[in-house]
């Protein structure tokens, strides 16, 4: 089976483009500049646009010939979008948490964390963070070295707990496991299906048109969601299998996708 080329190729960021917190490769920028070239990409995860910059828009920024116009950046899941109009990042649609509600965050993530001795006494940077339209904790703060945080919760039961404890405070807002080490909270039902939803909303494109790349599509990974909204999706582990799945996706292969092991 060869599936039709996308519309609109969409991404997780974190161990799908590039490793966790860290800069586009540049064998990944580069296969995202050609397939830009053809094609508009949407690039969905919790980073704020902050880190997105840092991620994704600086290091495609030094390559010649991008089409940053055909980029989408959903932010913190997609409660914010933008895009590069006119020379600049703009955002597209946003939705903040209102003030009470980021403070409802906030508290109920550093006491239940107080509580089950999961505060660090030390941390790489903040701990907690308010992305506006999501409050996040990182355990060991935003800026801990990758090693480090892969050791912290390796089979998941420290952010488990901490969910748990924390869910029944904010009874108005959802709580779930953000990355290695992160505790997001949002509005109820923001999560990738939701930014994926709104990104068709806004674009038009159906969802068999487009084809989405993550590395936690099993059940309670952050990619998960997105299969419930009927995108293709292609099970990546890490950065590298991305590379070579889209090396191909650059046009030169006349317009036809490798096949893809959908799940
Ligand atoms: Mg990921």
């Amino acid at each position: 089976m060869t599936p039709e080329w996308p519309a609109l190729v969409a991404f997780d960021l974190d161990d799908t483009l590039a490793p966790s917190k860290s800069p586009l490769p540049a064998p990944m920028a580069k296969a995202l500049t050609r397939l830009l070239a053809t094609t508009p990409v949407a690039v969905i995860s919790g980073a704020t646009f902050d880190q997105f910059a840092r991620q994704v828009v600086r290091p495609l920024s030094a390559l010649p010939g991008r089409r940053l116009d055909r980029l989408w950046i959903l932010a913190t899941c997609g409660t914010q979008c933008f895009r590069y109009i006119d020379g600049r990042w703009r955002a597209v649609f946003s939705e903040l948490l209102d003030e009470r509600e980021r403070r409802a965050a906030m508290s109920a993530l550093e006491s239940s964390a107080k509580r089950l001795e999961l505060w660090p006494d030390r941390s790489h940077g903040d701990v907690l963070e308010d992305r506006r339209s999501q409050v996040t904790f990182s355990a060991l703060g935003q800026d801990a070295p990758l090693a480090l945080k892969l050791v912290w919760d390796p089979d998941g039961t420290k952010k488990e707990r901490l969910r748990d404890e924390v869910t029944p405070l904010v009874p108005d807002l959802e709580v779930r496991i953000g990355g290695t080490t992160s505790i997001d909270i949002t509005r109820r039902g923001r999560d990738k299906a939701f930014g994926m939803r709104r990104l068709m909303a806004e674009t038009g494109i159906a969802p068999d048109d487009i084809l989405f790349f993550g590395d936690r599509l099993e059940p309670g990974g952050n990619d998960h969601p997105v299969l419930s909204t009927g995108v293709r999706c292609a099970s990546v582990r890490g950065w590298e299998d991305t590379l070579g799945r889209i090396g191909d996706l650059d046009g030169r292969s006349g317009g036809r996708l490798p096949e893809v092991r959908d799940r």
